[in-house]
């Protein structure tokens, strides 16, 4: 299990977490929702620790970090690869073939042989659809694909938990169905997902909990369907706007 407790996060003067708490169950999805500028950004970059906290806890399974003490960067670094991270903008390396992307890392970081890494990488590429894209370019393939050689390229890598920011935003409606199809798979396959998105059918469709996030404080966090059927003027407000 992933745990954050009592964690705090700011930037300059601004608190962007405050006091934050909560656990992540693994083999479930778990999408954060909120208003932008809440901080789920922050919250997913805290996670992996790209952002530090000033203060609180972060655990996952056997491995602990309590702040404000410093960490050494190999006992962070090797922390991080229990996330992979898909980003709106997708972040291929340009120079690299969609197969490419997928073994930089298992052949870089986890000193897998090349044939070895190529062997793994068509069988994700297949299963996000892509497998007759696995000599193409980033600029050869749509949006949607690029996404999609994304979440293979985070797949490679083994990690506990995907972390999603938005993985669909920066893409046309006919091409985001085919990202969150592959999401939805890998939900139902009982992968460990944390996604954020602005989009609450999906996040309906997937989530087996939500965690609704303002201010950088947790307004809701519990079953989706809870969640969806919710009382809460503050939840009912931004379901309606957003659905
Ligand atoms: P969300 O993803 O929910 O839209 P973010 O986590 O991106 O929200 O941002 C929350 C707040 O933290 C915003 O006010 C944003 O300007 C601020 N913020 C985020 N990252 C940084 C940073 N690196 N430096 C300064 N302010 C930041
Ligand atoms: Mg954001």
């Amino acid at each position: 299990m992933l745990s954050l407790k009592d964690i705090n996060v700011s930037f300059d003067q601004q608190q962007v977490l405050k006091d934050f708490s909560a656990d992540f169950n693994e083999n479930q999805t778990t999408v954060i929702v909120g208003p932008s500028g809440s901080g789920k950004s922050t919250l997913l970059r805290t996670i992996n620790l790209l952002n530090y906290p000033t203060s609180g806890t972060l655990n996952l399974n056997q491995t602990s970090f309590v702040f404000p003490k410093q960490y050494p960067a190999k006992e962070v670094s090797h922390y991080r690869q229990n996330f992979g991270m898909v980003f709106q903008n997708f972040e291929l390396f340009p120079h690299l073939s969609a197969l490419g992307n997928v073994i930089e890392g298992p052949i870089q970081v986890l000193k897998q042989s090349k044939t070895a890494a190529t062997e793994k990488a068509k069988v994700l590429l297949e299963q996000v659809g892509l497998a007759q894209k696995a000599d193409s370019f980033p600029n050869e393939l749509s949006g949607g694909q690029q996404q999609r050689v994304a979440i293979a390229r985070a797949l490679a890598m083994e990690p506990e938990f995907i972390l999603y920011d938005e993985p669909t935003s920066a893409l046309d409606p006919e091409l985001e169905g085919e990202v969150l199809k592959v999401i939805k798979d890998l939900a139902k396959k009982r992968n460990s997902q944390i996604v954020v998105t602005h989009n609450l059918n999906f996040a309906k469709e997937i989530a087996d909990h939500i965690l609704f996030l303002e201010d950088g404080q947790v307004n809701y966090y519990g079953l989706a369907e809870g969640f969806f059927s919710s009382k809460n003027e503050r939840i009912k407000n931004f379901t309606k706007k957003m659905m």
